[in-house]
């Protein structure tokens, strides 16, 4: 019977059975994943279009590439990152080797959300598979085209006692989590963080939390306007503004406000034309009931540009908010849509009052050519990446760790990074037998001074 707790049990029985420590093994599975996704490839890019109107352009740049990426590096890398790794001895374990080695938790459970659904669920999926782990993976129910997609290729690749994606809602998330994993990797929304690191407590599952936020984007007046708008707008609009670390907000030097939202303005329209609800490229809101609460933000606001809403096309057309005070409803949540506020600041510390004012973000970006500025804003604010004059790229490098820090997350993945975050680091001392001085055995009397100067010259 395919009940939840029997595919669990199976899965752990599998798991037991050792087949997953085997590299090759390993290796084959994400050989065949690679195969199978490029099999379907068109699949995954019609998937998208019919779940929000994303563009192949942006399908193949933001999700199908960068999953390839993610998967020829670890068939590249999964002998090298697999072995146990030696590690220079310490005179006070001596005679000893040393290593580091690097074991599967085991069942893991990872909850994908929406809004680029096809990355978010296979990123993880392919190091935690890569570390040996068994999966269960379930889709966002809000993507249902890509998810059926997403379920058929782990399906055509992976025995059930390996890997299993389980389609449904918020209802099959609850039943996933009431069950025992031992491992949970979650993106989502803070709100719904909360809940999964609480079902993790009953059983001191440990869990990475990729969440969302308010990321605030500071331009000073040393930039170049045009450049900045050509890259921000990019990054706010990417995906329809639904990125978890797109710009939520600009806060920008008060003399270059006025120029700034010009140039958003001109910027806008080059790339999405007058009327972008025509544009091929602009993807739409995942659903009605996001397009409302998106209206819903836009009351009451000092709109610039745009401001257009069509609840039942799903769409929002790139509009610019001018300083919306901190206590109004557009700057108390994430906007995840096409909708900038712009905010001003004076002196520095009007600035930083407004980024302590809100929890600590997901990302951070600085536009600025003032070294000593730039340097001060990296090491003040606490967050969870960022870029200096640009927005996202942090996310296409897999060498840099990717992750929240506060309510925006905790724990880290991307490339190596992620294989580390599914396996457990095992310290392993081989102890020599050829030499066992008697010193730190009992009777202790008269060995004090010798253990202080152990420890002050070796420790
Ligand atoms: P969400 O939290 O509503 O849903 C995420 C997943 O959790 C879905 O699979 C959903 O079925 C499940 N879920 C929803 N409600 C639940 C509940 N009450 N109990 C158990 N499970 C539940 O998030 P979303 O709307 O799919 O995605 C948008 C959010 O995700 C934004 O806040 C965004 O910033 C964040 N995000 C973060 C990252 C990151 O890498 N840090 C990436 C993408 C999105």
């Amino acid at each position: 019977m395919n009940t939840l707790p029997n595919i669990i049990k199976n899965q752990r029985r599998f798991f037991k059975s050792q087949q997953t420590k085997d590299v090759t093994y390993r290796l084959k599975l994400l050989k065949t994943l690679k195969k199978e996704i490029l099999e379907h490839e068109q699949n995954i890019f019609d998937a998208l279009k019919k779940d929000f109107r994303k563009s192949e352009f942006e399908s193949y740049l933001s999700e199908f590439g960068l999953v390839i990426a993610e998967l020829n590096l670890a068939i590249k890398n999964l002998k090298k990152w697999s072995k146990p790794k030696r590690i220079k001895s310490s005179l006070l374990t001596f005679p000893s080797k040393d290593y580091i080695y690097k074991e599967p938790y085991g069942t893991v459970l990872v909850i994908a959300p929406w809004n680029y659904p096809f990355l978010l669920a296979m990123e993880p999926l392919i190091m935690a598979i890569a570390a040996g782990n068994t999966v269960v993976l379930k889709p966002s129910e809000l993507t249902k085209h890509t998810s059926k997609v997403i379920t058929k290729i782990i399906q055509n690749t992976f025995t059930k006692t390996m890997a299993i994606s389980i389609e449904g809602g918020i209802e099959t998330s609850a039943a996933l989590l009431a069950e025992q994993w031992d491992y949970i990797f979650f993106t989502g929304s803070t709100k719904v963080g909360k809940i999964i690191a609480q079902a993790a407590a009953k059983h001191l599952t440990p869990v990475t939390l990729e969440l969302g936020g308010k990321s605030p984007c500071i331009v000073d007046d040393t930039v170049n306007l045009k450049l900045v708008a050509r890259r921000l707008v990019w990054g706010k609009l990417l995906n329809g503004g639904q990125t978890c670390i797109a710009a939520d907000y600009v806060i920008a030097k008060s003399n270059i406000k006025h120029k700034l939202i010009d140039a958003l303005k001109t910027e806008i329209i080059r790339r999405y034309g007058k009327n972008s609800k025509l544009s091929p490229d602009l993807p739409r809101i995942i659903n009605t009931k996001n397009t409302k609460r998106l209206a819903d933000l836009l009351k009451d606001t000092n709109i610039v540009f745009g401001g257009e809403v069509d609840i039942d096309e799903c769409y929002v057309s790139p509009t610019i908010v001018d300083s919306p005070s901190l206590d109004s409803k557009i700057m108390q949540e994430e906007i995840f849509g096409p909708i900038l506020p712009i905010l001003t600041y004076e002196t520095n510390e009007d600035m930083e009052q407004i980024i302590w004012s809100l929890e600590r973000p997901l990302s951070l970006y600085v536009f600025s050519n003032q070294k000593s500025f730039v340097k001060e804003v990296i090491e003040k604010f606490s967050y969870g990446g960022g870029v200096i004059n640009d927005l996202l790229i942090h996310f296409g490098n897999h060498r840099l760790p990717f992750g929240g820090i506060g309510a925006s997350g905790m724990g880290k993945y991307h490339g190596k990074h992620g294989y580390d975050t599914f396996s457990n680091i095992k310290p392993i001392i081989k102890r020599s037998n050829w030499f066992d001085p008697s010193f730190r055995y009992a009777p202790y009397k008269g060995k004090m001074y010798l253990l202080k100067k152990v420890f002050k010259y070796f420790g």
